[in-house]
């Protein structure tokens, strides 16, 4: 298997602190050690999160000399478009944004009847070395602070034809590993003072951290919960997802009933048919047993093909899994098929350009 030839990255201070991942309580803290009136933070806050105007000059309630200062030592959102590529084939485009550190993240937006939805990376690489997965080939290089996520979320608001309804935190990057800033970020979006994204309009995609999906069943956090499973086999999901060694299944379904439990909703698990892995009779029936013991949803997903040497099943597989746990007790959806042509699944575009650089 080839590896992306780049350095890795690190945080580097950026020129200018950006003020996207502070909410209103840490800006108030912020512009008071700055020797500013507390209530301008909550005008700026507006601004950043309600208002979505991210060019201090543009805050017109601010006084010039509050302007000035803050141009000097702040920005909201610096990330640095390179590529944005809209899909032919689907109602699908995908951002390629480079980083202060010049770090490169993904971000891709899915535009569907009725809702539209943003999917968000949190971590620069991910170190869960997945089998399916191109970001895995990267490494795990750095986690993305709250800032740098909530940019991704507010950068999209700002398009022009860019409606978002909804985040999926499924981007690269396990959200789970870099805890504190996810629960940031969630928080930030869900402040009724800015965007207020309800919890139902966000959800996080999780490998399986046990031990993280009891912190957020404890903190409450304001979203729903995906898991990426894949396999209904310790073996089997091992193989896959060797995450999988330290977190076997049992644990796993055990947290995600806490989850359910204490929140009242249904956790989503996401299964990527793949040919001649996971798609066979004895699957479907390890999906029925296992779901059935919790409130559940079943995404059933087609697998966008990476140079790491899995296919996607083909389209009557997919429709027999559809068919067949339609009396199941959970619900079943079949995932529309999005940004095959674009690279859209998770680390595709990015180990592509970087491997492209990396020959210039
Ligand atoms: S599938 Fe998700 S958790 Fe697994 S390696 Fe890829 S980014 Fe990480």
């Amino acid at each position: 298997m080839s590896h992306p030839v780049s350095p890795p990255t690190h945080p580097a201070a950026p020129a200018r602190l950006s003020l996207a991942g502070d909410s209103l309580e840490q800006l108030r803290a912020r512009l008071m050690t700055d020797g500013q009136a507390s209530f301008r933070a909550d005008q700026v806050f507006n601004w950043i999160h309600a208002r979505r105007t991210f060019d201090f000059d543009e805050m017109t309630n601010l006084a010039k000399s509050l302007r000035l200062h803050l141009n000097e030592r702040y920005s909201v959102v610096d990330l640095d478009v390179q590529r944005r590529v809209r899909s032919q084939t689907s109602n699908c485009e995908k951002f390629l944004f480079r980083l202060a550190d010049g770090a490169w993240i993904e971000a891709v937006w899915m535009g569907f009847e009725k809702r539209s939805t943003l999917c968000v990376s949190t971590q620069v690489g991910c170190a869960l070395d997945c089998a399916f997965c191109a970001t895995a080939t990267m490494g795990f290089r750095r986690h993305l602070s709250a800032a740098e996520i909530v940019q991704q979320v507010l950068w999209v608001t700002a398009q022009p034809g860019l409606e978002l309804s909804n985040v999926v935190f499924m981007g690269m990057g396990e959200p789970l590993h870099n805890y504190e800033n996810v629960a940031a970020a969630l928080r930030l979006l869900h402040d009724d003072r800015g965007l207020a994204l309800s919890r139902r309009r966000m959800t996080v995609s999780t490998a399986g951290l046990v031990p993280q999906i009891r912190r957020m069943t404890a903190d409450d956090l304001p979203c729903k919960l995906a898991v990426s499973l894949n396999a209904v086999t310790n073996e089997k999901r091992s193989a896959l997802m060797p995450i999988n060694r330290k977190y076997p299944l049992d644990p796993l379904f055990a947290a995600c009933k806490e989850w359910t439990e204490a929140t009242g909703q249904r956790v989503t698990f996401e299964y990527i048919l793949m040919e001649g892995v996971n798609d066979g009779p004895d699957d479907i029936r390890g999906l029925r047993a296992r779901l059935s013991r919790l409130p559940s949803k079943l995404n059933l997903i087609y697998y966008n093909p990476t140079e790491r040497g899995f296919q996607s099943s083909g389209q009557p597989v997919y429709q027999r899994f559809f068919d067949e746990l339609q009396n199941a007790p959970f619900t079943v959806t079949l995932r529309q098929n999005m940004g095959t042509d674009i690279d859209a699944a998770c680390g595709q575009l990015l180990v592509k350009e970087e491997r492209a650089e990396a020959a210039e």
